[in-house]
């Protein structure tokens, strides 16, 4: 089995609904997206795929979609009024953690036909989660 990881990095901002920690107030992380790809075979060029196409691929969409933006839940009671003033957020259907956020990018890989079978999300230096495929 071959294995590829790539890593990419944002900076963003949530807030969490139901929780009591420090993250229950709007903050934001420098966050990094580790993505591991895994194939039995390699393509022509000896690759499982090539790195540019990652980044071509799913650093644009971070980069657009996720890279300075407010990540909040679709109930967050602060939506309407970032909304108002023409703030950028992205709107969750889940509590935007960063379990959250590492199952949105695997699907959004998965749907994009990227062999991926774990995305790590680095919310700081020392805590990450992982979504990975069953
Ligand atoms: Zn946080």
């Amino acid at each position: 089995m071959y294995r590829i990881t790539r890593e990419i990095s944002f900076c963003y901002g949530h807030r969490l609904l139901n929780y009591e920690g420090k993250c229950r107030y709007l903050h934001g992380h420098n966050g990094k997206a580790v993505i591991t790809l895994e194939s039995h075979q390699l393509d022509e060029r000896g690759m499982v795929l090539d790195f540019s196409e990652l980044k071509r691929v799913v650093s644009t969409w971070i980069d657009s979609k996720l890279d300075h933006k407010m990540l909040l839940h679709r109930d967050d009671p602060v939506l309407p009024l970032l909304l108002a003033h023409g703030e950028p957020v992205f709107v969750m259907d889940a509590n935007p953690t960063a379990e959250s956020i590492a199952r949105l990018i695997f699907d959004f890989a998965v749907e994009h036909g990227f062999p991926v079978v774990e995305v790590s999300l680095w919310e700081t230096e020392t805590c990450y989660a992982t979504y990975r495929a069953e």
